[in-house]
């Protein structure tokens, strides 16, 4: 059978076009189909922080994508519970790394690595909203729209990193948090030092990221009591969050580019079809708890490309084309989920006892070095540290 392609990469966005990058040497042909009409403009109306690790970077800079981000470093990081006892400070330092972690846009993160997915000549279509993909022979075919018109595109296996909106694509299991994460960008009195807080509040977990010379600020809520700040009048906002937060960054003075996304746990079974396999969002969409999705997703993308590479053309669709790659990620998949949701369900419960055991917990990890060292290298490197 005639392939248009032999990689079909369903979604560009920031695991799709990494996958493409990373493919960029080798002989496979990869084909990218992007829904966004211009993934510049469309992508900035999205406004989330995302912390990128230490490991991620190190991926980022093999992928010649990240020169061209410009992030904000994380040099320390400070998890407290708001009243309650205990905490847990990091340090790059202490950690042995030139910073904790890394903040950007989506937007940027988005763009950058769209862009270097095509100068490194992928072929990445916008404007192309794939609608079914259906076992064709010994591979598949892609139908989507391109514009106005309909097309299909015959590939030997498709990627799908879609951030799973496409419907009916795998087996999922998924938790509605009932939740949502409010961001926003906010100013304080004092300076953030390069701090990236993380406060467990009885509504939620809030974090405020160092982000040039604001922050960037994601808040747990329930929807209501998110869409209400969303709405909400610049002085009422800053003093709930004030409120929420203690006075560690003395008065909050500004906020602006307020934005709410609903949180879910969905994780794949990994179950695919054969000629099928999901990478990023598509395969696990994680709360922003512990600002591990894209990390996560992005590791993905750079296993699922060295199996690739050394897999037989032919053998790619197979049923046991890509267990090797199912198998190698199956352990930091569920760990990394698992680790996510323990943390909402501990951290989103106002119970004493709980208290008091997060409490005890935040200061044995906070006095203990291997301990702390431990948690250091799991937010650094996932769980290859
Ligand atoms: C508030 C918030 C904060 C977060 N903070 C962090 C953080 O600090 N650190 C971290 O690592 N992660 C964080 N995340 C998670 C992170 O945003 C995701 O893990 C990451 O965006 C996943 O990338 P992706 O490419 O898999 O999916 P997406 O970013 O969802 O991209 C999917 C792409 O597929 C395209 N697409 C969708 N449907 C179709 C279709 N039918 N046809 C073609 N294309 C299609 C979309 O247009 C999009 O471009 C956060 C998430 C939220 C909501």
């Amino acid at each position: 059978m005639e392939f248009d392609t032999d990689i079909a990469i369903v979604g560009g966005g920031p695991v799709g076009a990494a996958l493409a990058l990373a493919l960029r040497n080798s002989p496979l042909r990869v084909t990218l189909l992007e829904a966004r009409s211009a993934p510049a403009a469309s992508a900035a109306r999205d406004p989330r922080p995302i912390a990128i690790s230490h490991g991620s970077r190190l991926l980022l800079e093999r992928l010649d994508a990240w020169r061209t981000l410009m992030p904000a470093p994380i040099a320390h990081i400070h998890v407290s519970q708001r009243g309650g006892f205990g905490r847990i400070a990091l340090s790059a330092r202490d950690a042995g790394v030139p910073a904790l972690g890394y903040v950007v846009d989506y937007s940027d993160v988005f763009t950058n690595l769209a862009n270097a997915a095509r100068v490194a000549g992928s072929d990445y279509r916008d404007d192309a909203r794939v609608s079914a993909i259906h076992r064709d022979g010994d591979g598949c075919r892609i139908d989507y729209a391109l514009g106005g018109d309909t097309a299909a595109l015959h590939a030997r296996l498709a990627v799908v990193a879609d951030g799973g909106a496409i419907d009916g694509i795998a087996p999922a299991k998924v938790v509605d948090y009932a939740q949502c994460a409010l961001t926003a960008r906010v100013r304080a009195a004092q300076p953030h030092r390069d701090t990236a807080y993380e406060r467990f509040t009885t509504e939620g977990p809030l974090a405020l990221l160092p982000f040039g010379t604001e922050m960037a600020l994601v808040w747990t809520l329930t929807a209501a009591r998110a869409q209400w700040l969303e709405g909400a009048a610049e002085s009422e906002f800053l003093a709930a969050l004030r409120n929420a937060f203690g006075g560690r960054m003395g008065e909050f003075t500004q906020v602006a580019r307020r934005a709410s996304y609903p949180l879910m746990l969905r994780l794949s079974a990994h179950a695919d079809p054969a000629h099928v396999v999901t990478i990023g969002n598509a395969a696990q969409t994680l709360h922003p708890v512990a600002g591990q999705g894209f990390n996560l997703g992005l590791r993905d993308a750079w296993e699922l490309a060295q199996v690739l590479c050394t897999t037989p053309a032919q053998a790619l669709a197979s049923p046991d084309g890509l267990r090797r790659y199912r198998n190698a990620r199956r352990l930091d998949r569920l760990a990394t989920a698992g680790t996510t949701h323990a943390l909402v369900r501990l951290f989103s419960n106002d119970f004493f006892a709980l208290g008091a055991a997060r409490g005890a917990g935040m200061t044995l990890l906070g006095c203990v070095p291997p301990a702390r060292d431990f948690l250091a290298r799991r937010m650094i490197f996932g769980t290859h540290g």
